[in-house]
């Protein structure tokens, strides 16, 4: 008899719904850490990167120098327009970018000429007193010093 079968696995079906409530997983979604937006009491002091500063109302203030700013323009200008090295087009350079000399440059001390147009690869940004401040290697003549306002980013 079809019909009677039927009627014997209707009473199947809510157990089955039973077990599952009984054991409800457990498993947690792992939350990410949030990455939480710059907090205030991270601020650095942009004069001299003091993690001391404190703010006062829409100013920070740096206890070490004494250096007071604005609290929302210090969040947006994070990189100061003077920091870094600039080649002769005001593009910032870093450590291992490519150049091209823009004009001939008579090598100190030597007969040596780099030309302009010579492309220059995996500079080194250093800290110079006489402006030099790329270091890097030019092919035929060797370690050079050149000044990033000759440059420009290839
Ligand atoms: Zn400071």
């Amino acid at each position: 008899m079809t019909s009677h079968r039927q009627a014997a696995a209707c009473p199947r079906t809510p157990q089955l719904s039973l077990a599952f409530s009984g054991s409800a997983p457990t498993v947690r979604r792992a939350t990410p850490p949030e990455t939480r937006p710059a907090m205030p009491d991270a601020m650095k002091c942009p004069n001299c990167q003091s993690e001391h500063a404190y703010q006062d109302r829409d100013l920070w203030v740096c206890p070490e120098c004494a250096h007071e700013w604005s609290a929302t323009a210090g969040a947006a200008a994070d990189a100061p327009q003077e920091a870094g090295v600039r080649d002769a087009h005001g593009n910032l350079l870093t450590d291992g970018d490519s150049v091209i000399v823009m004009k001939d440059l008579k090598v100190k001390g030597s007969s040596s000429v780099v030309k302009g147009g010579t492309k220059v690869r995996n500079i080194r940004l250093q800290d110079a007193t006489d402006g030099h401040n790329i270091a890097c290697k030019i092919d035929g003549i060797g370690a050079m010093n050149l000044k990033s306002e000759f440059v420009k980013k290839a």
